[in-house]
C-alpha cells in the first residue's frame, strides 16, 4: 500500500476525501485496512485499548505535523475501526480546529450523532462523513445489496466491512434509493432513530414505548431472536399518515436492544404532467 498525503492537500470535503482515498488504494476485496491506511497518511501511532472517559482522541498540532490516534475499544473492535477513521478525518481535514492545545478529544455523542450547527458539531458531523464513506464505500456495497431492502443485508455488510452493525443500517438507509427509516429500541423503548429524505415524517418520540399494533413491539415482547419477515403495517402509528404503504422487518438481539426498518412507499403525486410525457392529455 503507498499512499501519500499530498495528494489530499487542499480537500476540505469529508466525502470528496474519502473517495480520493479509495482512489489512490485502488479496489480492495474485504474490509478497509483502516489502521495501515492511516500509518501510510501519516499517522505515526494508533493505539486500541479500554481507555476510559472518552472514544477517541487525536494527538496532533495545528499544522498537522504529525499524528498519533487513541481508540476506545470498551463497545467492541468494530466500533474502534470506526473511531480511527473519525479521527483520521480530523488529522486529515485541517480546518478543523482543534479542541484543546494537543488536539482532539471526542465523545461517544460526538461520533453517533450527526447534528448541524455550531462549529464543533459540525466537525463531529464531517469526521462522521468522512468515516464511513472510507469504511463503506459504495463498491464494497452494493453487491450485499438484494433487491429489496433488508435488515440481512445490514448484517451481512457488518461481517464484510467489519463494521457495527448500527453503522451498518445507517449506511443501508442513507445510500438506497426507497424511502427508508431505522428505528432503534431497547426492551421495547424507542432509543433513537433516523431516516433518510424520502421517508415521510416520524411519529414516534425517544424514550416512548413502541406502538403496540406494531410488528416491532410483537417481535421484541417474545423476545425471539433475528429476523422477522419485511410485512406491511399499520402506517398510522409509525408516520403519523393513513395513505401511506408501509412495511417493516425487526432484527431481535440477545440482550434486549433491536433495531426496526420501515420501507414506506409514496402515493404518486400526479399533476397530470405523467400524462403529458406519455402523450396523453391532461387536464388543465
Ligand atoms: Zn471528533
Amino acid at each position: 500500500m503507498q499512499i501519500d498525503r499530498f495528494e489530499l492537500a487542499d480537500i476540505h470535503h469529508p466525502v470528496v476525501l474519502a473517495k480520493t482515498i479509495h482512489t489512490l488504494l485502488g479496489e480492495l476485496e474485504k474490509a478497509v485496512p483502516i489502521t495501515e491506511v492511516a500509518r501510510e497518511l501519516d499517522i505515526q501511532e494508533v493505539r486500541v485499548d479500554r481507555f476510559g472517559g472518552f472514544e477517541g482522541m487525536l494527538l496532533t498540532d495545528k499544522a498537522r505535523s504529525t499524528g498519533c490516534i487513541l481508540a476506545n475499544s470498551s463497545k467492541g473492535n468494530r466500533r474502534a475501526r470506526f473511531t480511527i477513521a473519525h479521527e483520521l478525518g480530523h488529522f486529515l481535514m485541517e480546518r478543523h480546529q482543534l479542541s484543546d492545545g494537543n488536539g482532539f478529544k471526542c465523545m461517544a455523542q460526538d461520533i453517533r450523532e450527526s447534528r448541524e450547527g455550531r462549529m464543533h458539531l459540525r466537525q463531529e458531523t464531517q469526521a462522521n462523513q468522512f468515516a464511513i464513506e472510507l469504511l463503506a464505500p459504495a463498491y464494497l456495497m452494493t453487491s450485499l445489496f438484494k433487491t429489496d431492502p433488508d435488515l440481512r443485508d445490514a448484517q451481512r455488510l457488518r461481517d464484510h466491512l467489519d463494521l457495527s452493525l448500527e453503522a451498518c443500517v445507517r449506511r443501508m438507509v442513507s445510500s438506497r434509493d426507497e424511502p427508508l427509516a431505522a428505528v432503534w429500541s431497547f426492551k421495547g423503548q424507542v432509543r433513537y432513530f433516523v431516516k433518510n429524505d424520502g421517508f415521510p415524517f416520524i411519529a414516534i418520540t425517544r424514550n416512548g414505548p413502541l406502538p403496540k399494533t406494531t410488528v416491532a413491539h410483537h417481535a421484541t415482547a417474545n423476545g425471539r431472536q433475528g429476523f422477522t419477515e419485511m410485512d406491511e403495517t399499520d402506517p398510522y402509528v409509525w408516520t403519523g399518515r393513513s395513505h401511506v404503504e408501509l412495511f417493516e422487518q425487526t432484527r431481535v438481539a440477545p440482550n434486549g436492544h433491536a433495531v426496526t426498518l420501515l420501507w414506506a412507499e409514496l402515493p404518486d403525486e400526479d399533476d397530470g404532467s405523467g400524462l403529458r410525457e406519455l402523450g396523453m392529455p391532461g387536464f388543465r
